[in-house]
């Protein structure tokens, strides 16, 4: 399949064009012979009409061109309509297009001026959407043209520039042709002759280098009307008679017919009416031919105005009346306005006043209606400029504020993130700060605990559980001891009593240091049962107890040193498998000791106490000796007291008491019987 098309295609190909070139042959003829042109166009019609469809389309818009230019215009009519429905079955753009400007073209011959317009005005637009560059430099130039017919010169002028600069891009440069051709005739229009002129003599060049003879004809017709109304009478003339040749010599009746009406317009203008009135009948029976209804209106015109010349009034009257018919009927109000005020100026020369100022008026009926029609299109273009201008800076300014308005969004949106990030960040502080504050108060209330437990633990004794020294000498310093009186006059003393076991050493080494721990132990519990529990009890150092005793009657103390001995040496201890018993030696005193007027400071009780426990050990041990208090005080000095208690008391200067323990282990020494109390000194030293 892929093959077969392969080689097909190029078949194919050489076939339409082959077809093409020759319908870009016969188009030349179709404009300014078209009746030959016909003959060979129906005799290619069978294969054209067979042809591919853009093949098929060329075919069928330069028939309608023959007939047209033949004056059969209900056929052109006919075959535009097919075209343009071809184009619409075979949904093509440049077919569509192409019929549109060849229907144009017929009802511009139709004078159906406004409707051809229109059709040239979205032939162009269609035409624009294509690629096919031809196609669009006939469009642009078509809708140039019905822009100047309208009277709207700079739209025309736009056109035209724009097909010339189209039609330079093309090989083929019969479009270039056409378009400076248009171009050098709205020039004219224009009266801007110099510009004319440049362009005419480009379209001379183009029209030489192209061998075409029709197209010279062409250019030489443009050439007159420029030549004539620039003021260049002979030049005029000589263009039309060169037309005139190569029109005759070509058959080109149209062209004949157009040429003999310029002809006999020169002449006019001469004011050589016999030959302007001969060339004007010549270019009627030419029209004629043609059934060319506007050559044949400004042959009439013409003929009317040679005849006013030559002040035949009625026969000018009638002809140029019959020639206004037609240019009325078409609307093409430009050349109307100047056909007008030519057969003004004709009348008044011929000395019709009346009816001169009748066409004068017509004339400026027409120039007031197209100066105002060219003055609303000024008004409506520079409206709609000034509307896509307007809408311009609004869609400007919409986007303008479309761009402040979505970065103030960015900005909240970013303001927003930020709190909420601000707002996570607090939280998240709050929750860590507020977990830490119960570690910390936890951590707080354990080491209160602690430090309650480190404080009862620097305190107290590990081993017996008792105060330590340390403890015992914090109260001392911190509680007032006043000699305190009970009631009824008693006399109510503190006391203190320090203790130390006998022989510890020997419990020790006999039955071991556990052994010496437990008798520690057992007198700690002893000495709390045989005191009470706001007496102090202390353990002074490895095997000495102290207790303090804040209240107690003065008579007591002796009573409370014979419960300690007792207490203590009555237990029997158990201890693998040996059973015995400790006593301890005490020394006591009431406290505080005033020995003159001021009472002793602790420390120094506390060290004479030690010195009576120490005369206890000296003595015998298994027993307490007491300072009960001092006598003669002011003969001697508390220091020489603390230096030799035992000296002093035979000095008469102590009084002591002592009180023997009851245990068996260590007799009370000769002399000394228990339980005795006070104890006097035996001699005086
Ligand atoms: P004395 O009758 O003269 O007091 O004789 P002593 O053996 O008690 O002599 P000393 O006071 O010199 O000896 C005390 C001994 O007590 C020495 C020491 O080994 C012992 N000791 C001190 N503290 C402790 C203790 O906590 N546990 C035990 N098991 N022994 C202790
Ligand atoms: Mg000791
Ligand atoms: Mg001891």
């Amino acid at each position: 399949m892929l093959t077969a098309v392969c080689v097909l295609a190029p078949a194919l190909a050489w076939g339409s064009s082959a077809m093409d070139a020759s319908i870009a042959e016969i188009r030349d003829q179709v404009k300014y012979v078209p009746d030959k042109a016909l003959v060979q166009l129906q005799k290619m019609e069978p294969a054209a009409r067979a042809a591919p469809a853009l093949t098929k389309a060329e075919f069928l818009s330069q028939l309608s061109s023959a007939w047209r230019s033949l004056g059969q215009l209900e056929t052109a009519l006919l075959l535009s309509e097919e075209l343009v429905a071809f184009g619409r079955a075979q949904n093509s753009q440049e077919i569509l297009a192409k019929g549109m400007l060849t229907k144009a073209y017929v009802l511009s011959s139709m004078s159906e001026r406004k409707a051809s317009h229109q059709l040239a005005f979205e032939a162009e637009k269609l035409a624009n959407g294509t690629a096919d560059l031809a196609l669009r430099v006939q469009a642009t130039i078509t809708s140039g043209q019905s822009y100047a017919e309208q009277g709207n010169f700079p739209a025309a002028l736009g056109k035209l520039q724009t097909a010339v600069d189209l039609g330079r891009q093309l090989d083929d440069m019969v479009s270039l042709a056409q378009a400076l051709n248009a171009l050098a005739l709205l020039y004219t229009q224009m009266k801007e002759y110099d510009k004319g002129w440049e362009v005419l003599n480009e379209s001379v060049r183009v029209a030489e280098k192209l061998n075409s003879p029709g197209r010279l004809a062409t250019a030489k017709s443009t050439e007159y009307g420029l030549a004539i109304d620039s003021n260049q009478p002979r030049r005029a003339l000589a263009a039309l008679q060169s037309a005139l040749d190569v029109a005759r010599k070509m058959g080109a009746k149209t062209l004949i017919a157009n040429t003999l009406v310029n002809l006999s317009d020169s002449y006019l203008k001469e004011h050589d009416y016999p030959r302007a009135v001969r060339y004007a009948n010549e270019a009627l029976a030419a029209s004629d031919d043609t059934r060319d209804p506007g050559t044949r209106a400004t042959a009439l015109a013409n003929l009317g105005q040679a005849y006013l010349g030559m002040g035949n009034i009625p026969e000018g009257k009638r002809n140029f009346e019959a020639g206004l018919v037609h240019y009325e009927k078409t609307a093409n109000q430009p050349e109307l306005q100047i056909i007008l005020k030519e057969y003004g100026q004709a009348l008044e020369r011929a000395g019709d006043y009346r009816s001169a100022v009748a066409a004068y008026h017509r004339e400026r009926a027409i120039s007031e209606s197209l100066f105002e029609k060219q003055r609303q299109e000024a008004v409506y273009e520079m409206q709609e400029k000034y509307e896509t201008e307007k809408k311009q800076r609004q869609i400007e300014s919409l986007s303008r504020e479309n761009q402040v308005k979505s970065a103030e969004i960015d900005n909240r949106r970013l303001q927003q993130r930020v709190w909420w990030l601000l707002a996570v960040v607090f939280a998240l502080a709050s929750v860590i700060v507020g977990l830490l504050y119960r570690k910390v108060r936890h951590a707080n209330a354990q080491l209160e605990v602690k430090n309650l437990e480190l404080k009862a633990q620097s305190s107290l004794d590990p081993l017996t559980s008792l105060y330590n020294r340390r403890h015992f000498q914090e109260f001392m310093r911190t509680h007032n001891h006043a000699d305190k009186r009970g009631q009824g006059g008693e006399d109510i003393v503190g006391a203190l009593f320090l203790l130390d076991v006998d022989h510890f050493k020997h419990v020790n080494d006999t039955y071991g240091h556990a052994a010496g721990d437990i008798v520690l132990k057992m007198i700690a519990d002893n000495l709390r049962v045989a005191l009470r529990e706001t007496d102090m009890i202390v353990r002074w150092g490895g095997e000495e107890f102290l207790a303090f005793l804040p209240a107690i009657p003065r008579s007591g103390v002796e009573e409370i040193a014979r419960r300690i001995l007792n207490s203590i040496s009555s237990q029997q201890i158990a201890y693998q498998n040996h059973t015995f018993s400790v006593n301890v030696s005490v020394g006591f005193a009431p406290f505080p000791l005033i020995p003159a007027d001021t009472p002793l400071p602790w420390e120094r009780a506390v060290n004479l106490v030690d010195m009576a426990l120490y005369l206890a050990k000296a003595h015998g041990r298994n027993r307490a000796y007491g300072v009960r208090g001092f006598e003669r005080f002011h003969q001697t000095s508390m220091e020489a007291i603390e230096q030799d208690l035992e000296r002093a008391w035979r000095a008469g200067y102590v009084e002591l008491s002592v009180v023997l323990g009851g245990a068996p282990e260590a007799p009370p020494p000769p002399g000394e019987h228990s339980n005795v109390v006070p104890l006097k000194p035996a001699a005086k030293a």
